[in-house]
């Protein structure tokens, strides 16, 4: 049996009142055990704050992105030992963001699965088509070819103990989430497409779903079989929506 994950991807808000108020919200919210895996995933400079407040709860600690180097000369960069170091658990890679903000290519993304894998932190991968992409029949294809990268890097193992999320760009922030019969068909598609080489492998990925998810769409999408939590942007500002999308799961 999977352990569904909500996780939640504050992108580029907040700041120390922010942070600590949000997790204040949580904690009280979230008191109680779940049925799913719960992070959060603040941006870098918060994390050790962050990590700090949430001290004795059972949420997570994500970070948003991490650089594919250890050490060295590479101003800027944030390393996967340093975020292990101050506790982080889970990382998002490939976010839509940063592939169309900052050119990160599928190969680029595969070495900082890499990396995450090597230093025993759990990447998140993102993947999913753009509008332009699902109106030419493309979704299927542009998901096997993010996996793909993965898989032709480090081999389909590579995903074991890894979680995936499929966020369909124009799901992203619009509003407008995929349905859950929608979203299941793509989940499907990408535990087929792993299963293909390791059925194991594939039985036990972690695959959530991503695009504005909230409090009222959130349980439906989890009745599907292959959708395994969320990974939550805008809703997961807020303590009680957040904490209802973590119920649902
Ligand atoms: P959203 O963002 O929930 O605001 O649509 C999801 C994400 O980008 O991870």
């Amino acid at each position: 049996m999977r352990k569904p994950l909500v996780m939640g991807n504050w992108k580029l808000n907040g700041s120390i009142g922010m942070a600590k108020d949000l997790v204040a919200g949580l904690r009280s919210e979230l008191s109680t055990e779940a049925n799913c895996g719960i992070a959060i995933a603040p941006p870098t400079v918060y994390l050790d704050f962050v990590k700090h407040q949430l001290g004795g709860s059972n949420i997570l600690l994500g970070a948003q992105d991490v650089g594919v180097h250890l050490s060295g000369a590479y101003t800027g960069e944030v390393s996967a030992t340093m975020l292990k170091e101050i506790g982080v658990t889970h990382v998002i890679i490939g976010h839509s963001e940063r592939r169309t903000y900052h050119k990160e290519s599928d190969e680029f993304i595969a070495q900082k699965f890499g990396v995450l894998k090597e230093a025993g932190l759990v990447p998140v991968l993102c993947i999913g088509e753009t509008e332009a992409e699902n109106e030419a029949g493309q979704t299927q294809a542009v998901c096997a070819r993010q996996i793909d990268a993965v898989i032709n890097a480090l081999g389909v193992q590579a995903f074991n103990g890894a979680v995936i999320a499929y966020e369909p760009v124009w799901a992203i922030g619009t509003g407008k989430s995929a349905t859950p019969a929608q979203a299941q068909a793509v989940h499907k598609f990408i535990r087929d497409h792993i299963a293909k080489q390791d059925a194991a492998v594939a039985k036990q990925v972690i695959i959530q779903y991503g695009g504005s998810v909230n409090d009222k769409n959130a349980a439906e999408l989890f009745t599907q079989p292959d959708i395994d939590g969320a990974l939550v942007g805008g809703a997961s500002l807020k303590a009680d929506a957040f904490a209802a999308i973590v119920r649902a799961a």
